[in-house]
C-alpha cells in the first residue's frame, strides 16, 4: 500500500527524521491561511498523488506570499497530473500540501529497500538527489552508494556513516546524517515497509538535513499489525479495477495487454502470463480468482475482465485441486450466458472432474475454445487475438 507525501513526512516527524513544516489543504482559501500560519514567507505548494515526478507535471509551485499560495493552490487543485509515473489518464489532484520553503545547498537521494539477493536489507544513497534514480543507477552507476544491513545484526553505525562520506557531508552533518538514517530504519522496520524512498534529502544553505519528499510503501500481507496504517488508505488513488477486485476476494493486476487472464491460483496466474508472452501475446492482467474460487467469483471475475475494453480474448486456466472443473465450467457457461461476451475464450481446465468439466463446457453451445495442455491454450487464445 502507498500513502501521500504529506503521510509519510507525518511518520517521518513521529520517528525523529526531521521534515520542514507543513499543512494539507483542499482549497486555494484553505492553502493561503496555511501559508499564512507557516509564516515563512516562501512556501511550497506539492499536489498530494500517489505518484512521483510531481515538480516536472507542474505539481509543485513556490510562493512567496499567502496570495501567491492561494493562487498555486488554485492552479494545481484540480488538475490532471501527467508525469512518467502516472497512469496514461493522468491523476487529479484533490489535495495540496503546504510547506515552509527551504533555501536549498544540496539535493542528495536516499532509500531502504528490501534486496532480497542477499538477503539484506539495502539502504541505498545518492549525491544526485532531484533526479530520476533510475537515470542515475544507468548512467552513472558509480554515484549509487549501496549499503547492506544485516536483520539480525541491525543498522551499525559506522554503515550510516560510510554513506555520509560517500555523500561528501561536512563533519558537523554527520552525526545528524547517522540519525537521520536510523530514525528511518526504525520506521522500516516497525511499520513493515516495503520501501522507504526520499528524493530529495535536501541540505539547506545553513547546513541542516531535511526530507523534502517522501515516498512509503506498505507489505500489504503486514497491515493487520498496523491499523492506523491502514487507515491511511486513500481508495481514491488505487486502480479502480484493482480496488473492485479486492472487494471481491479476487487479486487482480491490470496490464498493458490485450488477453484477459482468469486463473486460480497465483503460480499457475504467473505461469500463464509466461506462455501467453511465450507464445507471442500480450496479456491485460493478472487475475488470481483464488484456489477455491466458486462459480460466484468466476462470473465475477469475468464482469471484471471484461470491463477492460483492451481486451480481445480470454484465456481461462483453471487447475481443479481444491476445485471441481464441473462446477467452474458452470460458472463460465453463466457468466458467458449472462454477460453477453463478445470476445474469444478460451478454456483449459485440468484436475479434479475436468471432464465433466469439459463436458458442460461443449453442450453449452457457446463458442467456447477448448484446450487441453497450458502451451496449447497460449497458441489457441494468441491465435484467437489474430484473427478476433
Ligand atoms: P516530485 O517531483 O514528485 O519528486 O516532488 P518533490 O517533492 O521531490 O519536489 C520536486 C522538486 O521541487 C525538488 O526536487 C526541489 O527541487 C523542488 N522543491 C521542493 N520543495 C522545495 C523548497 O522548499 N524549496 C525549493 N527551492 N525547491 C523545492
Ligand atoms: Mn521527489
Amino acid at each position: 500500500m502507498n500513502v501521500h507525501e504529506y503521510q509519510a513526512k507525518a511518520l517521518f516527524r513521529e520517528y525523529g527524521v526531521p521534515v520542514p513544516d507543513g499543512e494539507l489543504a483542499t482549497t486555494p482559501a484553505e492553502a493561503a491561511a496555511a501559508a499564512r500560519s507557516l509564516g515563512t514567507g516562501l512556501v511550497v505548494v506539492k499536489a498530494q498523488v500517489h505518484a512521483g515526478g510531481r515538480g516536472k507535471g507542474g505539481g509543485v509551485k513556490l510562493a512567496n506570499s499567502p496570495a501567491e499560495a492561494e493562487k498555486a493552490a488554485s492552479e494545481i487543485l484540480g488538475m490532471t497530473l501527467h508525469t512518467p509515473q502516472t497512469p496514461p489518464e493522468g491523476k487529479i489532484v484533490r489535495k495540496v500540501y503546504i510547506e515552509a520553503g527551504s533555501a536549498i545547498a544540496r539535493e542528495l537521494y536516499l532509500a531502504i529497500l528490501l534486496d532480497r539477493a542477499a538477503e539484506k536489507f539495502a539502504i541505498v544513497a545518492s549525491t544526485e538527489g532531484g533526479m530520476e534514480i533510475e537515470v542515475v543507477a544507468a548512467e552513472t552507476p558509480d554515484k549509487i552508494l549501496t549499503v547492506l544491513v544485516d536483520p539480525n545484526e541491525g543498522l551499525q553505525d559506522f554503515q550510516a556513516r560510510r554513506l555520509a562520506f560517500g555523500l561528501g557531508l561536512e563533519a558537523k552533518q554527520i552525526g545528524d546524517f547517522v540519525s537521520f538514517v536510523r530514525g528511518l530504519y526504525r520506521l522500516y522496520l516497525e511499520k513493515d515497509c516495503t520501501q522507504v524512498e526520499i528524493n530529495p534529502l535536501v541540505v539547506t544553505e545553513d547546513g541542516k538535513l531535511f526530507a523534502l519528499d517522501g515516498k512509503l510503501n506498505f507489505d500489504d500481507n503486514a497491515l493487520f499489525r498496523h491499523p492506523e496504517i491502514a487507515a491511511l488508505r486513500d481508495a481514491e488513488e488505487e486502480d479502480p479495477r484493482e480496488r473492485a477486485a479486492a472487494e471481491i476476494g479476487l487479486s487482480y493486476v491490470g496490464l498493458d495487454g490485450n488477453i484477459g487472464c482468469m486463473v486460480n491460483g497465483a503460480g499457475l496466474a504467473m505461469a500463464t502470463l509466461d506462455m501467453i508472452s511465450h507464445c507471442g501475446g500480450s496479456p491485460a492482467n493478472f487475475l488470481d480468482a483464488g484456489g477455491g474460487v466458486q462459480e460466484e467469483q468466476v462470473k465475477a471475475a469475468f464482469k471484471l475482465i471484461l470491463q477492460d475494453e483492451q481486451v480481445k480474448a480470454i484465456l481461462v486456466n483453471i487447475f481443479g485441486g481444491i476445485v471441481r472443473c464441473d462446477l467452474i465450467a458452470e460458472g463460465v457457461v453463466a457468466a458467458a450466458n449472462e454477460l453477453d461476451v463478445r470476445v474469444p475464450v478460451v478454456v483449459r481446465l485440468q484436475g479434479t472432474n475436468a471432464s465433466e468439466g469439459r463436458k458442460i463446457l461443449q453442450e453449452s453451445g457457446l463458442a467456447l475454445i477448448p484446450a487441453e495442455t497450458l502451451a496449447e491454450a497460449g497458441d489457441k487464445v494468441v491465435a484467437a487475438v489474430g484473427s478476433a
